[in-house]
C-alpha cells in the first residue's frame, strides 16, 4: 500500500435506519460508515449497518470515530467481524466526558435484553476512549468541533499530508454553528455534508437535525472546498428519487455518496 494513499471507502450512507431492495441498489442502504485509509492507517467514520461489511485485517489498530451515538451510527457495531476475532485490537473514541462513561454509554445497547453480549465480551478487545483532546493517528491529525443536531454530533476533520477531509453528518444548520464550520472545512480537499431533506421538505422537518443539498453547496462555496459529497440520505428516498435530484442539482464537483465507491482525496 502507498505510503501516501489517501482515500475515502463509502460503506454506508443512509441516515436513520437501514433499507434494502432493488429499489437501493444504486446508493445502498447501510447506514453511516466511512472507510479512510490514510497510508497504513485506517479510520472508520461512525459505526452504522455498514461496518458489517468492513475489512477485517490491517497492517496496524485501526481508529472508529463516532459523531455521536444515535443508533444509525453505532448500530453495526456489534456484528463487525473483527471483534470477534481473538487478538485483535481496535480502538474506538466517542464524544463524552471520561473513559468510563464511553464505554457504559454503548454498552447500554450492547447488554441484555437489548443485545446478548457486552462489548467487554468479544473475543477480540475493543478500546474504548472519550474524545478530549486533537489526536493523531499516525501521521493523520485528527481534530473537530460541535455541529448542531439534536443531542449533539461531531464534526470531524481529518488532515493527512497536506490533505484535508471534513465529515458534516447530522447537521441542521443554525448561524453560529455554521460560520464556524465554514472556517473549520476551509480549503477541504473532500468535504461531506449531511444532505437528507430537499429544500422543498426542510420546513416539516425543521429541528430534526438534518440540511439539504443547497446547504451543503453553500457551504462548499463558502470554504472553498474542492469536492462535495452529500450523505445521510433519507430512507424514503429511492435510486430514481435521488438520480433525479442529483440531475437537478447538476454542480460540478457535487455528488450523492454511493455504498462501495471509492474516493481520493
Ligand atoms: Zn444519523
Ligand atoms: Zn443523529
Amino acid at each position: 500500500m502507498s505510503g501516501s494513499l489517501f482515500q475515502l471507502t463509502v460503506l454506508g450512507t443512509r441516515g436513520s435506519v437501514p433499507v434494502c431492495g432493488r429499489d437501493y441498489s444504486v446508493f445502498g442502504g447501510n447506514t453511516s460508515c466511512y472507510m479512510v485509509t490514510a497510508g497504513e492507517e485506517t479510520i472508520f467514520l461512525d459505526a452504522g449497518s455498514g461496518l458489517v461489511n468492513a475489512p477485517v485485517s490491517f497492517s496496524s489498530t485501526p481508529v472508529i470515530l463516532l459523531s455521536h451515538l444515535h443508533l444509525d451510527h453505532i448500530i453495526g457495531l456489534g456484528m463487525y467481524p473483527r471483534l470477534s476475532r481473538k487478538g485483535m485490537e481496535t480502538r474506538l473514541y466517542l464524544p463524552v466526558d471520561e473513559e468510563e462513561n464511553a464505554l457504559s454509554l454503548l454498552n447500554g445497547l450492547y447488554s441484555p435484553p437489548y443485545w446478548p453480549l457486552s462489548l467487554t465480551d468479544y473475543a477480540g478487545s475493543l478500546e474504548v476512549n472519550a474524545l478530549k483532546e486533537p489526536f493523531t493517528v499516525g501521521d493523520v491529525a485528527i481534530d473537530w468541533i460541535t455541529g448542531s443536531h439534536p443531542g449533539g454530533s461531531l464534526v470531524f476533520r481529518l488532515r493527512y499530508r497536506g490533505k484535508t477531509l471534513v465529515y458534516v453528518t447530522d447537521y441542521e444548520r443554525d448561524d453560529a454553528s455554521y460560520e464556524m464550520l465554514v472556517s473549520f472545512a476551509r480549503d477541504a480537499d473532500l468535504l461531506m455534508v449531511d444532505g437528507q431533506y430537499t429544500t422543498e421538505e426542510y420546513p416539516k422537518r425543521k429541528g430534526f437535525g438534518h440540511s439539504t443539498p443547497e446547504i451543503g453547496i453553500e457551504l462548499k462555496d463558502r470554504c472553498n472546498a474542492k469536492r462535495l459529497l452529500l450523505i445521510h440520505h433519507d430512507p424514503g428516498k429511492t435510486d430514481r428519487i435521488m438520480l433525479l435530484q442529483e440531475a437537478i442539482l447538476r454542480r460540478e464537483n457535487v455528488r450523492f455518496a454511493r455504498e462501495g465507491e471509492v474516493y481520493s482525496i
